[in-house]
C-alpha cells in the first residue's frame, strides 16, 4: 500500500496555509490525527472525560451492523460547535461518545504498476479493509478509516468543556 502523497504550502513559520477544502482534511494530517485520535480541528488531544472521543458523524457511516465506519477523525470539547457547522454535517449529524473503535482500513483507489510509477483504477476510490491484503498491494489511500464500535448518542449541547 503506498500513501499519497500531496504538497502542502507553508508560511514562513513552517504552518501550513491556505484554503480549507469542503470536509477535507490534508492526507497527512488525516493520518496522523485519526491514527492517534486527535481533534480534527485543533490537532490535540480529544479525549473526554471518561477517555471516550467525541465523533459528529452522519447517517450514511453507519452500517447495518450497527458500526459507524468513519474517515472523520473526533473533535474535543472546545471545537464541537465548530466542527458542527462543517458542510459535510449540514444535512444533519448524530453526536456519539465513542468507548472503543478500530481502524479498519483505507480510503483509496485501486493501481496497477506501471515502468516506474503506478496507474490508477480509473473511477474508483473506496474503502477496503486491512484483511483485504490482495487488494492493498496496489492501492494508493489517501484516508485512515476508523469502526466505532461502542458508543452512547449523546446531545453536544450537554457536554461541557473541561476547565
Ligand atoms: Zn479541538
Amino acid at each position: 500500500m503506498l500513501w499519497a502523497r500531496y504538497s502542502a504550502a507553508l508560511s514562513s513559520s513552517g504552518r501550513p496555509v491556505g484554503r480549507p477544502l469542503d470536509g477535507m482534511l490534508h492526507p497527512g494530517r488525516q493520518h496522523g490525527v485519526m491514527l492517534r485520535r486527535y481533534c480534527g480541528v485543533c490537532a490535540r488531544l480529544a479525549q473526554t472525560n471518561g477517555g471516550r472521543h467525541l465523533h459528529l458523524v452522519t447517517d450514511d457511516e453507519r452500517l447495518e451492523s450497527g458500526t459507524v465506519r468513519t474517515v472523520h477523525p473526533p473533535v474535543c470539547l472546545d471545537h464541537a460547535a465548530a466542527a458542527a457547522m462543517s458542510p459535510r454535517l449540514r444535512h444533519g449529524y448524530t453526536a456519539l461518545l465513542v468507548r472503543a473503535s478500530v481502524l479498519s482500513g483505507v480510503l483509496g483507489t485501486p493501481c496497477t504498476p506501471a515502468g516506474l510509477g503506478v496507474r490508477l483504477a480509473p473511477g474508483e476510490h473506496r474503502f477496503v479493509p486491512y484483511t483485504d491484503k490482495e487488494t492493498l498491494r496496489w492501492f494508493l489511500a489517501f484516508g485512515l478509516v476508523r469502526d466505532l464500535t461502542d458508543y452512547e448518542v449523546v446531545n453536544p449541547n450537554d457536554l461541557v468543556p473541561a476547565a
